[in-house]
């Protein structure tokens, strides 16, 4: 909050004027507003299907948390690598008139990708979807014993996780309750720390892998993710996390806070497009290890060696040593569209953009809605994202509101709305229109 005031105080712009003045005067001021540009942003015609007055107005998107729009250097390099493979089949693989030949394709991507996850290129990787890359990093990293196999996650932890998770305790033959719930107390929603790690401290000597979401999908609580993981390491667990929410959200160094392993989908914050290609860390502490049993391929197999085809397992170093096939070449050119914009704007900019744009939402729900609306991210620990429980009898009209203004966010059934506003692409304005569109369905019923 002193945040958005000090903005508003420079900007010599009153906050709680309604007619939206400050929203004016911060995207006039935006120091990252030129990466709007950058995208492909829907029309509300497009997007609602329906012809009006507004149908060719922008629609307001807010929904980078689940799908995020198509960066238009995505399209490009798209359309590239068609024309590289139109114009010369194989050899594109070793000769291409971009300088990026499909055999070391992942080089590019891991390059880009490794600062936004505080990693080096060699603990990177880039492959399959998320809940493939969650299934591949749990045949490497859980390795249960008769004393050490549980599995913990979060108790409401996206179901994908949840049924993973649940699936390997079974392939392992392990009684069902290997999988161990962090649930939240009685009335609350988000996770403690303190309780969390009272439950490492408890039974972490019986738990083999902690895996939690970095961002939680449902509440957009940012979880501790430096704290819980050196507390579940002293126990002599491996600590895994899934990154789906956090990726291209909030801070990360993962190489800092030494974790074993992370997956991630790259389709949300990192807009790489509809079941765009994954990424994964491994810590470079296992870059040499030979000896750690994975499920594997061609393509993790040593690159001097590959072609030898000599059918003697020799592992590449680092998150290589875990690609089990080759790149493939057209979700990694969406991705690396997107990832060259991120590497347009600093990390700390982005940062500062968000917990601006979050919390100018939040100050607009509470003045404008806080009798109807439950906010149940904890204020002090989120990114990009505010998830609202409405009273039921207004969530329908609400949502319907704001999908037929052509104000794209996310329901979940019975009565979560999930907003979403990116700092790459999202206006102050967008912020403004979403919470104007809320407060005048509330005030009509
Ligand atoms: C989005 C998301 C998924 C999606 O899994 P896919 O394998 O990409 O379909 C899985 N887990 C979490 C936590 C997610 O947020």
């Amino acid at each position: 909050m002193d945040r958005l005031k000090a903005a508003a105080q420079a900007h010599n712009v009153a906050l709680d004027d309604d007619d939206g003045q400050f929203a004016l005067a911060m995207d006039a001021a935006d120091p990252l507003g030129h990466l709007r540009d950058e995208f492909e942003i829907p029309t509300v015609g497009q997007v609602t299907g329906i012809a009006g007055e507004q149908s060719d107005a922008l629609c307001t998107y807010l929904c980078g948390n689940s799908l995020g729009l198509l960066p238009k250097r995505s399209r490009r390099i798209l359309n590239e690598e068609m024309d590289e493979w139109a114009a010369k089949g194989v050899v594109g693989h070793h000769r291409h008139s971009k300088g990026r030949p499909w055999i070391s394709y992942r080089k590019l991507i891991v390059e880009k990708m490794a600062p936004m996850f505080g990693a080096s290129p060699i603990e990177i990787g880039v492959m399959n979807t998320l809940t493939v890359n969650i299934h591949l990093m749990l045949a490497a990293f859980y390795k249960p014993t008769a004393t050490r196999n549980k599995i913990l996650i979060e108790s409401k932890a996206f179901p994908s996780d949840h049924y993973a998770v649940e699936s390997q305790i079974q392939w392992h033959n392990l009684p069902a309750d290997a999988l161990l719930l962090a649930e939240p107390r009685a009335g609350e929603l988000a996770l403690r720390t303190s309780d969390i790690l009272d439950l490492i401290e408890q039974q972490g000597s019986e738990i083999a892998v902690v895996m939690l979401s970095g961002v939680q999908y449902y509440t957009g609580q940012v979880f501790d993710m430096e704290t819980i993981t050196a507390a579940a390491q002293a126990k002599g667990c491996v600590v895994g996390w899934d990154l789906a929410h956090a990726a291209g959200n909030v801070p990360l160094k993962l190489h800092d806070w030494n974790v074993d392993f992370a997956c991630w989908c790259t389709y949300k914050y990192m807009n790489s497009g509809p079941g765009g290609i994954s990424g994964f860390f491994v810590h470079d502490r296992y870059a040499q290890d030979t000896e750690l049993a994975r499920l594997t391929g061609w393509w993790a197999h040593d690159e001097e060696t590959r072609f030898e085809m000599s059918n003697r397992f020799v592992p590449n170093r680092g998150a290589a040593g875990f690609e089990i096939s080759n790149t493939p070449i057209l979700t990694a050119a969406t991705l690396l569209g997107s990832l060259e914009v991120f590497e347009q704007a600093s990390k700390e900019s982005l940062q500062e953009k968000s917990l601006l744009l979050t919390t100018y939402l939040e100050y607009l729900l509470h003045r404008y809605a806080s009798q109807h609306i439950r906010i149940i991210t904890p204020s002090d620990s989120r990114g990009a994202q505010l998830s609202l429980l409405f009273a039921t009898d207004k969530f329908d009209a609400v949502f319907k509101a704001l999908m037929s203004a052509g104000v794209i966010c996310d329901e979940r059934k019975p009565n979560c709305i999930r907003i979403a506003p990116v700092p790459l692409y999202n206006t102050f304005a967008d912020v403004k229109r979403c919470a104007d569109i809320i407060r005048s369905t509330l005030a009509s019923r």
